[in-house]
């Protein structure tokens, strides 16, 4: 039964994808304490991978922990080193300021924020730079204003065919979907059938938002994340195991 005065159940990709085998732990290279995370997985040699959210090694599933610290040291100077330049990219998501030279990301790639004056504003986005062109390109405010409006009418723009194109594949009319602002959520989906999907997923690799994408469509057959709920996610989104640790490193960089 359905009913508007019962609270709808919601299910939502939180920033840390808690349906992951990962687990943290801590290892001394040289002076720094470095966190990493252990996915297991069905391989035969450890792999070590550096993003903007940490160290994570994926190991074999019987991989004994020592041997996995013992990859991380003999790998320390490599560690320590993309450690250092993902540190340094945290901050190019989102501008903190709107001035020339700024970094953004749109879509995955990070870009240069570039200011032009004239008469009608307008923003075009090419392979190098976000290109702002303002009446007043120095008023800082209304400039952030203009960019974060457009990037919120960007961000309908292009995941409105996404959400149209896998309702379909389920056999779905595509479902209502509003925007969100939320904080540590990049999408949600509830009993009702509404999917809210954050604006700030116009930041990311197209495939990451699709990802997202792709599980909410699955919620409006599985409203769980039963095995049933993943073999769906699957038919959806090839790559749904790699996209998630992929989100997870945006995620912690949105936070930083
Ligand atoms: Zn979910």
């Amino acid at each position: 039964m359905r009913s508007g005065m019962r609270s709808a159940v919601l299910r939502a990709i939180g920033w840390v994808d808690d349906a992951g085998d990962t687990s943290l732990h801590r290892i001394a290279l040289g002076t720094d304490i470095v966190e990493f995370r252990v996915v297991r997985a069905c391989r035969r040699s450890i792999g070590i991978r550096i993003g903007v959210a940490g160290v994570t090694v994926r190991a074999p599933r019987g991989a004994p922990l020592r041997a996995i610290a013992a990859a991380l040291r003999t790998h320390a100077p490599w560690v320590q080193e993309k450690l250092a330049v993902w540190r340094t990219r945290r901050r190019d998501i989102v501008p903190a300021r709107w001035i020339p030279g700024a970094p953004i990301a749109y879509r995955g790639r990070t870009l240069s924020l570039d200011l032009a004056p004239a008469r009608r504003r307008n923003i075009l986005v090419d392979r190098a730079a976000f290109s702002i062109a303002h009446p007043r390109p120095d008023d800082e405010p209304a400039v952030a204003a203009y960019g974060r409006a457009w990037l919120r009418r960007e961000a309908l723009r292009v995941l409105s065919p996404e959400v149209a194109d896998l309702a379909r594949r389920i056999d779905a009319p595509a479902p209502p979907i509003k925007l969100s602002s939320a904080r540590s959520r990049w999408g949600s989906c509830n009993s009702r059938g509404e999917i809210r999907l954050n604006a700030r997923l116009v930041h990311l690799p197209p495939e990451l938002a699709r990802y997202v994408v792709a599980h909410e469509i699955a919620h409006l057959v599985h409203l769980d994340h039963s095995p049933r709920f993943w073999a769906l996610v699957a038919t959806l989104h090839e790559r749904h195991r790699e996209a998630r640790h992929e989100l997870a490193q945006w995620a912690a960089a949105l936070e930083a």
